[in-house]
């Protein structure tokens, strides 16, 4: 029996993952769970699951919780997170949203935990310090994002040295078939209109900016070690193909399927196997007929050209592109700034920041923090 640290188990890859662990209760037990506040979803997986470690967003929530379940060991906060993932369990699936993610994979990283990371925004933020740190506690980082998920699975049994490149999938998001000149007053319903996946809204509106693409660039660029020179991001708008390696002699290897998390999320929990998928999506080949594959246009989509950038310059570039992204699509959700408004910001912040020197992880999180204190200021100036 694994058992299971759920973080972010209210959310798009906390319900999936909830589904997994449902369907195999045979091999995977979820014993501890965060989540923000969405406490009616959190007490029905309480429900159903009974873990036994909760850590949830506020010290009000806490309390609730507390009274309503006193055999239930209940933490609160960041600190919450981070004390959460020092209890006992094997796996780690972190799903939460944004930065936030950080400092409890660094945690379970130095207990020596195996993580399933789909927290994209930490990799990002931090991949320098995760990774090497990951090597030397021997832990295996597994990826659940879908494109990480899907070049995971292909390099399976390929040898480093035979590794020419990867190319990342991209579907365009909400907007792909709009004009950058059509993007001026789009609504949050509509940019929240993914046309393949089910997702939590940040991921979505990300999606749309393609910031989430870029996002992934540098996540691949840690997971795998690969130089930026050899990740492509393809356009294909059906997200059938979920990414691919091309080896030195031109082969291709690429995994294919229907768009449902729960694959990637399972093959992170029972990796290095592959199980059956309870209520497998109907997925044909034949009736598919046609896929398409077409360039990035990156005068379309400048958030996926500037990830490059900020990715190529290392550093804490890519904790302010992240940063500034997290607090101006918080605000575009809550009405507060345009659609384009995100890009401008993101521009700003990076385009304002001086790296620093002797990076730290804890510089890097005063990074971040300063980056989303300055934005939350800018946006509530109108200046930006
Ligand atoms: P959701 O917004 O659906 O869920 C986020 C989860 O995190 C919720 O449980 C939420 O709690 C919790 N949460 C948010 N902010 C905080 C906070 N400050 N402190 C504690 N908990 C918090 O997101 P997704 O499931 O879509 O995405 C989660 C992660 O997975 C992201 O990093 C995303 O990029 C990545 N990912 C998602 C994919 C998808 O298909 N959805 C695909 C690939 C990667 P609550 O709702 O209770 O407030
Ligand atoms: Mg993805």
């Amino acid at each position: 029996m694994k058992k299971i640290c759920l973080l972010g188990a209210t959310g798009s890859i906390g319900t999936s993952t909830l589904d997994v662990i449902k369907n195999n209760s045979d091999k995977f037990q979820l014993v501890a769970m965060s989540f923000g506040k969405n406490i009616e979803k959190a007490q029905k997986i309480i429900e159903d699951f009974s873990p036994k470690y909760v850590s949830v967003q506020t010290e009000e929530l806490a309390e609730t919780l507390k009274n309503k379940y006193p055999q239930i060991d209940v933490f609160y906060g960041n600190e919450g997170l981070n004390q959460l993932v020092q209890t006992d369990y094997n796996l780690l699936l972190n799903a939460v949203m944004g930065s936030v993610g950080l400092i409890p994979t660094m945690t379970a990283i130095e207990l020596g935990r195996d993580i399933a990371i789909a927290n994209k925004e930490t990799l990002v933020v931090a991949g320098d310090f995760i990774m090497p740190a990951a090597k030397k506690a021997g832990v295996n980082l597994l990826p659940v994002d879908s494109e990480h998920s899907a070049i995971f699975q292909v390099l399976q049994g390929v040898k480093e040295t035979d590794l020419r490149d990867i190319t990342i999938t991209a579907s365009g998001g909400s907007f792909r078939d709009k004009k950058r000149s059509e993007l001026v007053g789009v609504s949050v319903g509509d940019a929240l209109n993914h046309p393949n996946w089910s997702m939590g809204a940040k991921i979505t509106i990300d999606s749309a900016t393609m910031v989430n693409k870029g996002l992934e660039v540098i996540e691949a660029h840690h997971l795998f070690q690969v130089d930026y020179d050899d990740i492509n991001v393809i356009m294909h708008r059906e997200s059938v193909v979920h990414s691919l390696i091309t080896l030195k002699d031109g082969a291709m290897y690429a995994e294919l399927g229907a768009s449902d998390m729960r694959q990637p999320i399972q093959f992170a929990l029972t990796y290095p196997d592959h199980i059956p998928l309870v209520n497998e999506k109907e997925f044909s080949l034949a009736k598919l007929a046609t896929i398409h594959f077409e360039e990035v246009n990156y005068e379309r989509f400048p958030m996926l050209a500037l990830a490059f950038k900020v990715g190529r310059l290392g550093g804490s570039f890519p904790a302010v592109f992240n940063a500034a992204n997290e607090v101006a699509v918080a605000a575009f959700l809550q009405e507060k700034i345009e659609f384009l408004d995100i890009e401008k910001i993101i521009e700003k912040a990076v385009g304002n920041h001086v790296e620093v020197n002797d990076l730290s992880l804890e510089k890097l999180i005063f990074i971040d923090s300063e980056t989303r204190n300055k934005v939350e200021n800018w946006i509530s100036d109108k200046n930006f």
